[in-house]
């Protein structure tokens, strides 16, 4: 048995030996195709020797230098790509080493931020259900994914949480976009004015949902909607762009699609792709304002923050985003992927959605069309459409069912913006397969 504490070290991973553009080779040589980048990780593939030889540049130059002490190079031309490209407002970046690490100094931004005008009873977060922001204690209490905080349920600090934005599943009958938007917004307004506003500090969402539900996207009108009641009330608003940010879902920031600009934003995966662990919260200008003009810094802090290694990753692999216009071939390829899950499941009997922006895009799977009916969740079948995939060649993202909260199981999908259309035929071909040979295994094939 492997001494590593793996999830479940009864069933170890396979290891992987090499990564190759969009491949991952296994010790015996096999190649699967990385559909999903990992967790939406990997935006630029494996092996990009651009990449590499910044982060070996960056080595031979220096490899750590603590944050209280020194900033570095790396990290400084990094801020300054990520504001250049971000909305005027969004002026500064704290980096940190996961997504996680993110969400968790956000929410201790936003507090200070109150703190530091004045509004020390602040102290409230508001979450939606179904979402996942991190396994870290702050950032798990404020998730809404069932499965994975039930067990350290005593020891997560109070939070609150309100519907998710899932139009598919929660919509009423007859409803309109803007009714259903409407609602939400209330149903948060509701939440606030319950916990009385001046205890409240910010709201949190994911953009466009990932790990939980699989690429859901709101209705539109939702967040301009919750932006407004955020403002009413003095609430921060916070998008979790962790795994939908930087160009994943076809737009640089998801939420320039929503008419709306967060307060704090949290990024990580795409920001090193897989390259180094990094992470960064984007601040407005009010909120780093008020901390210099009171405290002076935001009491805060991990050892390895801007690390210079993980920075020089970070900025070759934005860099090459931007000449490379990734952004506009992660929209249009995403339009390719649609189409292909369309022409492929649009008439499959258990699939009962496709869904998804840019390279964000999911199936949804259902025991029966009509009436839309989910598999029984015990069946865990979006597990064992991975297992039938990864035994094919394609690593894809599998989530649902009663663990995560959410109705029905779902695969996602979020292949590197290198990805070719030859590619993305193939992967949607074995998807298909692992599809049906997962829903036959489990004797519902019609
Ligand atoms: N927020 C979101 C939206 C995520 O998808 C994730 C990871 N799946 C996290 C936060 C946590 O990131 P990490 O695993 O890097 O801590």
């Amino acid at each position: 048995m492997t001494h590593i504490f793996h999830r479940s070290p009864l069933t170890p991973p396979k290891l992987a030996a090499r990564g190759q553009s969009n491949y991952l080779i296994d010790a015996s040589g096999r190649r699967y195709y990385d559909g999903s980048g990992g967790a939406a990780v990997s935006c630029l593939g494996h092996g990009h020797p651009e990449v590499i030889d910044a982060m070996i540049e960056q080595l031979r130059k220096l490899e750590y230098a603590h944050t209280s002490f020194f900033s570095s190079e790396p990290a400084e031309r990094l801020a300054d790509t990520l504001v250049r490209q971000s909305p005027a407002g969004l002026g500064h970046v704290y980096f940190l080493s996961s997504g996680s690490e993110a969400v968790e100094a956000a929410l201790k931004m936003a507090r200070q931020y109150h703190v530091e005008r004045g509004e020390r009873t602040r102290r409230h977060t508001i979450g939606r259900l179904q979402s996942y922001h991190g396994n870290t204690l702050g950032a798990l209490a404020i998730g809404g994914h069932q499965g994975r905080r039930a067990l350290y349920q005593p020891l997560l600090v109070e939070s609150h949480h309100v519907s998710p934005c899932f139009a598919r599943h929660y919509r009423l009958a007859g409803e309109t976009d803007d009714a259903y938007g409407t609602r939400l917004a209330q149903e948060l307004e509701q939440t606030i004015l319950a916990l009385g506003p001046e205890t409240v500090s910010a709201f949190i969402a994911e953009t466009v949902v990932g790990a939980t539900a699989g690429a859901v996207c709101a209705v539109p009108g939702y967040f301009e909607k919750i932006r407004r009641v955020c403002d009413r009330h003095g609430v921060l608003l916070i998008l979790d762009e962790v795994m939908c940010g930087l160009g994943r879902t076809g737009a640089y920031h998801a939420f320039q699609r929503e008419g709306v600009e967060p307060d704090l934003l949290c990024l990580a995966k795409g920001l090193g792709g897989g390259y180094q662990p990094i992470a960064a919260v984007m601040a407005q200008e009010k909120i780093v304002d008020a901390i210099v003009s009171g405290s002076g810094a935001f009491q805060h802090g991990h050892t390895y923050i801007g690390h210079p290694v993980a920075c020089a990753a970070a900025l070759a692999v934005q860099n090459i985003i931007e000449r490379d216009g990734l952004v506009r071939r992660s929209a249009q390829l995403g339009e390719t992927l649609h189409r292909l899950l369309r022409d492929r499941f649009g008439g499959h009997p258990h699939v009962g959605d496709i869904r998804g922006r840019g390279l964000f895009q999911a199936i949804e799977l259902v025991a029966r069309r009509e009436p839309d009916t989910p598999f029984d969740p015990d069946l865990r079948l979006h597990a064992l459409i991975k297992r039938e995939a990864l035994a094919r060649g394609l690593a894809c993202y599998p989530g649902g069912g009663t663990m995560d909260g959410v109705r029905g199981d779902h695969v996602l999908l979020a292949p590197p913006f290198l990805a070719t259309q030859a590619e993305l035929e193939e992967a949607v071909d074995i998807l298909a397969a692992a599809v049906d040979a997962a829903i036959a295994s489990v004797g519902v094939l019609q």
